[in-house]
Formats: structure tokens, C-alpha cells, sequence
């Protein structure tokens, strides 16, 4: 029995396996409004078989998005747009989730077929990026960020708990919090991005802080039966990093607020990454870690592309769920060519019937 091909139920949402369409950037709204291009991608994954579709890493506000190509969740125009994705993915027989994020000193950057690099700040397009300190991520990114005040700070929690009403509104039922990969939130938690001397910097506990209180904020207005869960950066492999028995705490205190599932992913708060062990499914033993030391239903991406890969995280139980991103966009059946090669029976019945029908006995 394959249990890549088992069903997860986490809350009152239930996953037909643990196949998940990872977030991934599409950089093809205007003004932050999803459109044919988003039902097409998202869509597609669903009809493939995926048990859970994510659509992209979405601000919370216009200064909160990457590039202004990404998506957004800051008004009622762009939730209605969301809706008949959402629909889709759902009929199809996926969950539909969304990220939702703020791009923190890493946002008003070009596309990464347009150079991934900041916009100059004269470009009419640009807009100031904002960070816990006044200290640039460098590299291609140059562009030194706004240290927001405490106002801000506030505000940008509103902003979250306001996105997370409008994704509630739009039909999404799994909520992640982007937590990771350098962006705003990460990058309060990281002693690399923060050099903050009040109660937002500094220490352990003042650096989980803005986590802490986001989660709570989103927690109290996300319906408890959908999971709310997290995108965290767990290690910067990088020794002036958070170390990862931070992350293992923060992980457990978020739990004891609400937290229903970590994606575990790295942090991505300086340019220089050479620290990171890459090889195949590099990511799953710090997902098995965290979900032994932490008590906690993990998700782990990064480097899985074959089904038996798949397969094993799962059965060896490092992650309940894998995230797969390029993977899904080199072959949207993945989940379909999967259940094939791991001998599950009637493979055909993972597409719906309109392929299926067609499929019987392949
Ligand atoms: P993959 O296994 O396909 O990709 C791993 C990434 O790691 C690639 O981007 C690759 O960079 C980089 N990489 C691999 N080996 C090395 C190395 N030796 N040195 C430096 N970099 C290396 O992972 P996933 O498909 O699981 O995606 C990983 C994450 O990226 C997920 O969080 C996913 O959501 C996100 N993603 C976002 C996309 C988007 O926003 N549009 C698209 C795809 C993924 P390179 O490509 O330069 O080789």
C-alpha cells in the first residue's frame, strides 16, 4: 500500500494524498488581481491529481508583493478573483490554499525573467521595501529597506488577519503563513535581517515576537476546523544564522498558539547560500527532525522530483506531506505518473473522468 497515495485529514480538510502543489510565483497580475493565467496553472494541477493546490505568495498589501506582477489579497476586487479559481481547484477534487505574505526588503524587484534584481528606486514602478532594520540583503538585491516603526508593525498584522478574512471569503479552506525564504516575517526572526534594539530584536524571544503575534492574530479570525499552517525558513545554513534549535522552539510555541502544520524550507536571508547541503531531498531529515522534536504534522519540498523519492519521505514519515513545485510544472500528472510507477491500482482514477475514461488500462 502506497502511502504517498493515502489520504491525510488535517482538521476538517481532507487530502486524497500527500501530493501538494507548492506556492509558486507567476508574476501575471495587474494590481495584485489574479486572473485566466492563475486558473489555468493552478487548475491544471488540480485536474492532475495533486491533493492540495497553494496558490502563490500573495501581499497582504501593495508594498508586501515581490514584484508588481504578484499577487494580492489587500481588497475585495482581488478576493472576487480568487473565487472561481478556487472553485475550480475544489470541483477537481484538490483543497485550495493560499500563501500569503509580505515581501518585507526583498519586494519592489523585477521579474525573474527581467533581471530579479531591485527596481531602481527612480523607476516609477518601484516603491520603498521595508525590513526590521535598515540593513540591505545585498547581492541583487541592493536596496537598503525602511526599519519599521512599532506602528507599522501593528498595521502589518492587520494587513495579515485582513488577507486571511478575504482569503476565508474567497473559498480557501488551508491557510499558510509565509514565514520563509528571507521575506519580511523571516527576516524578523534571523539575526542576520535584524538588528533591532527593542522588543522586536535581539534576543530569542523578541525576534519569535512578530511570528508569534501574526500567527495569533490570523489564528483568531481563521476558522479553527481549516489548518492554519506556516512556510518557515528553518536554518539559513549559515552560522551567523538562527540556529535550529530556535526554529525547534519557535515551532513548539507557534504549535501551542494554533500552528496545525510546519512547511519546513530554508531561510534565504543573506545572498550567500553556500552553506546549504543541496543534493536529492536534502530538506527531509530537518522536516523529520522538526516533526519528532516539535510534535507537529510537517510538509517538506526541495530537490524531490521521483516518485519513489516521494514515497519513501512519507513512509519513513519525515514529512506528511511533499511539496513539489518544479516538479509539477515539468509534468502536472505527476501525481497521475506517480501512482503508475509505485503500482497503485487503477492509476487512471487520479485524473478526473474526462481523462480517466480515456486512461483505463494504460
Ligand atoms: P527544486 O528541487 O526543483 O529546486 C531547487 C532549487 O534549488 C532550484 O531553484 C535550484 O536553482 C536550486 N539549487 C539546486 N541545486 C543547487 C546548488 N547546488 N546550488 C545552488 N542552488 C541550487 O525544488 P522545488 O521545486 O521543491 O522548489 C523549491 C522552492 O522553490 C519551493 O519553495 C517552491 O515553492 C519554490 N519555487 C517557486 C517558484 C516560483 O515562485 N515561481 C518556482 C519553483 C519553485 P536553479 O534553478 O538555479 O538550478
Amino acid at each position: 500500500m502506497s502511502k504517498l497515495f493515502s489520504e491525510l485529514k488535517l482538521k476538517d480538510v481532507s487530502l486524497r494524498n500527500r501530493i501538494v502543489v507548492s506556492p509558486m510565483c507567476q508574476y501575471s497580475a495587474e494590481e495584485g488581481v489574479p486572473n485566466e493565467w492563475h486558473l489555468v496553472h493552478l487548475g491544471a494541477r488540480a485536474i492532475g491529481g495533486a491533493s492540495l493546490v497553494i496558490a502563490e505568495a500573495t501581499g497582504v498589501t501593495p508594498e508586501g508583493r515581490i514584484t508588481p506582477g504578484c499577487t494580492g489579497l489587500w481588497n475585495d476586487e482581488q478576493a472576487a478573483a480568487w473565487e472561481p479559481i478556487v472553485k475550480f481547484v475544489k470541483r477537481h477534487g484538490a483543497a485550495a490554499g493560499i500563501q500569503i505574505g509580505h515581501a518585507g526588503r526583498k519586494a519592489s524587484a523585477n521579474r525573474p525573467w527581467e533581471g530579479d534584481d531591485h527596481i531602481p528606486a527612480s523607476d516609477p514602478r518601484a516603491w520603498e521595501p521595508l525590513g526590521p532594520s535598515a540593513v540591505a540583503f545585498g547581492g541583487n538585491l541592493p536596496r537598503v529597506p525602511h526599519d519599521m516603526s512599532k506602528d507599522e508593525i501593528a498595521q502589518l498584522q492587520r494587513d495579515f488577519v485582513a488577507a486571511a478574512k478575504r482569503a476565508l471569503g474567497a473559498g480557501f479552506e488551508w491557510l499558510v503563513l509565509h514565514f520563509a525564504h528571507g521575506y519580511l516575517a523571516q527576516s524578523f526572526f534571523s539575526p542576520i535581517a535584524n538588528k533591532r534594539t527593542d522588543e522586536y530584536g535581539g534576543s530569542f524571544e523578541n525576534r519569535a515576537r512578530l511570528l508569534l503575534e501574526t500567527l495569533s492574530a490570523v489564528r483568531a479570525v481563521w476558522p479553527e476546523k481549516y489548518p492554519l499552517t506556516i512556510r518557515l525558513g528553518v536554518s539559513d545554513f549559515n552560522p551567523e544564522g538562527q540556529p535550529m534549535e530556535e526554529s525547534i522552539e519557535l515551532v513548539k510555541q507557534l504549535k501551542a498558539k494554533g500552528l496545525d502544520l510546519i512547511d519546513v524550507s530554508l531561510g534565504f536571508n543573506s545572498p550567500d547560500v553556500s552553506g546549504v547541503p543541496w543534493g536529492p531531498a536534502f530538506m527531509a531529515p530537518f522536516a523529520q527532525r522538526i516533526k519528532e522534536e516539535a510534535a507537529i504534522p510537517t510538509a517538506v519540498g526541495w530537490l524531490i522530483t521521483q516518485p519513489q523519492q516521494a514515497e519513501d519521505i512519507v513512509a519513513k514519515g519525515q514529512a506528511d506531506l511533499v511539496m513539489l513545485a518544479h516538479q509539477e510544472l515539468d509534468d502536472p500528472h505527476f501525481p497521475y505518473h506517480a501512482a503508475k510507477a509505485l503500482g497503485v491500482a487503477q492509476p487512471h482514477q487520479v485524473l478526473p473522468s474526462q481523462y480517466a475514461h480515456w486512461l483505463k488500462g494504460r
